[in-house]
């Protein structure tokens, strides 16, 4: 038999479709910004900015040719994006794009699967078997437990809350999908007083107010402290975290876990970075005793540099995860397989699994590791370079998180201003214990010794420059 034709438009002949010829336009454009955004400042120009009025406000009459909105697109959007693939940025635990993972969604942006049902995609549902199964392994989670790939760890913390809310109620007896919540035996609800507002907005979802949580006290580093730490039965739900998003540090899981298991208690982990601690030999100590807890929330597009959005909900169990977010009509019951629609809250969903899939089949176990390593001695490096000109490191640093202060509340909110003005870099500000703080988050796989040094740079000429003026 010949060999397939050339690739030939069935239709009218032509050797490119005007659909490929955009999708190449589109990647040439990709292309051209990846290589220019190096070289211009993290945070856009003012003008920039400005100039998205010239994105039309009243929506078109008639359509516009594709390859138009395409240009406008890149023309006046690409300058206005916050540069956070290229190293400088350290606001927030965004994390950049893996090169790879970048190129690979422009493929499964093109295969445009739904990864809901196997029998709607089998690459899709394939891939994202392999990726949630190699994701448990890296972050050193039981056997038996189940990933499911969702939006960001929100909805991660989310699946977690309404997994043991409805698997406690189950073993005292309740069912939350037949009867639903009212009259309900009740719940308790402990959580580290530093817990991330993420998890106060899932608990809030899943039925339980502000005002039900138990706060249980932390140290001086956000680490729950163990001997305040409340006693716990089997109708609580325990809420820890792996990587204050401040400090990086992490609950003593160690001793905590098992005293709440024990008692018949259901500890959630929320590790949205933290959690790939675990990954790295000479990290996961910061993690120790991680793995026993009953559900973990973590997110690809943070540490592991995956493209938005792409968290991960894991169960120790999955039978606790199904229960509480399965769903029985009859079209969509694919009972032996894995199927994510019966995994997590969304139905239909794009193929995040083939993104991260990308990612972990590039980096392997030894490039998962060496990328926490990396992020963890650019952090180390970041903190001694501010400390020796004048910053007072506030918490001693630990995986990707630097946390420092300048003098006074002024000055500090005075140096961030500066240096967000300055674009070389750009941090955030945050309040720690009652101080005004600048938050250094390490967490871009671009990010190079370089970077680190140019932008400690940048910032201590910032903190310089206010004496002068
Ligand atoms: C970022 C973060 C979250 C929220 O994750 P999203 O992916 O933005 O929903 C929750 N907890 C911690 C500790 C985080 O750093």
């Amino acid at each position: 038999m010949s060999s397939p034709a050339p690739s030939t438009d069935q239709r009218g002949g032509d050797p490119q479709s005007a659909k490929s010829r955009l999708v190449l336009d589109a990647a040439r454009r990709a292309a051209t910004y990846i290589d220019g955004c190096r070289d211009r400042g993290v945070f856009p120009t003012r003008q920039a900015v400005s100039d998205l009025a010239r994105f039309p406000r009243d929506l078109a009459r008639e359509p516009v040719p594709a390859h138009e909105v395409l240009a406008m697109l890149d023309e006046v959007g690409s300058p206005a994006t916050v540069v956070s693939t290229a190293g400088r940025y350290f606001g927030y635990v965004n994390g950049g794009t893996d090169p790879v993972a970048a190129a690979a969604a422009v493929l499964v942006g093109a295969w445009d699967q739904n990864v809901a049902l196997p029998v709607m995609s089998p690459v899709a549902a394939h891939l994202d078997e392999l990726a949630a199964r190699w994701s448990c392994q890296l972050l050193g989670l039981p056997d038996t437990a189940v990933a499911a790939f969702c939006s960001g760890a929100t909805i991660a913390n989310l699946t977690g809350i309404l997994a043991a809310r409805d698997a406690l109620l189950h073993r005292a007896g309740w069912s939350v999908e037949r009867r639903g919540l009212a009259g309900a035996p009740a719940l308790r609800v402990v959580a580290s007083a530093e817990i991330h507002a993420s998890v106060v907005k899932a608990l809030r979802a899943a039925g339980f107010g502000a005002d039900q949580i138990e706060r249980a006290p932390t140290d001086d580093r956000g680490r729950v402290l163990v001997d305040r730490f409340p006693a716990v039965d089997d109708r609580t739900v325990v809420l820890l975290q792996a990587g204050n998003v401040d400090t990086g540090h992490s609950d003593p899981f160690d001793q905590l876990i098992p005293v709440v298991r024990d008692r018949g208690g259901w500890v959630h982990v929320d590790g949205a970075f933290g959690l790939w601690a675990a990954a790295s030999e000479t990290q996961r100590h910061l993690v120790a005793g991680v793995e026993s807890a009953d559900s973990w929330a973590t997110d690809a597009h943070k540490w592991l540099n995956a493209p938005y959005d792409s968290g991960i909900a894991i169960c120790r169990d999955p039978e606790d995860l199904r229960r509480a977010v399965a769903s029985h009509a009859a079209y969509l019951s694919t009972d032996a397989e894995r199927a994510p629609a019966h995994l997590g809250l969304q139905m239909s969903q794009r193929a995040r699994g083939a993104e991260v899939w990308a990612i972990l089949a590039g980096r392997g176990r030894r490039g998962v590791a060496d990328l926490v390593d990396s992020l963890c001695a650019h952090a180390t490096r970041m903190a001694a370079l501010l400390a020796a000109g004048g910053a007072r490191v506030l918490v001693p640093t630990v995986l990707n998180q630097v946390l420092v202060r300048f003098d006074d509340d002024e000055t500090t909110d005075a140096v961030i201003a500066a240096v967000q003005a300055d674009r070389t870099c750009w941090v955030a500000g945050t309040e720690w214990h009652g101080h005004r703080a600048m938050r250094v988050s390490v967490c871009d796989a671009a990010t190079t010794v370089t970077d680190i040094e140019i932008a400690a740079a940048a910032i201590l000429r910032c903190r310089r420059a206010l004496d002068v003026t």
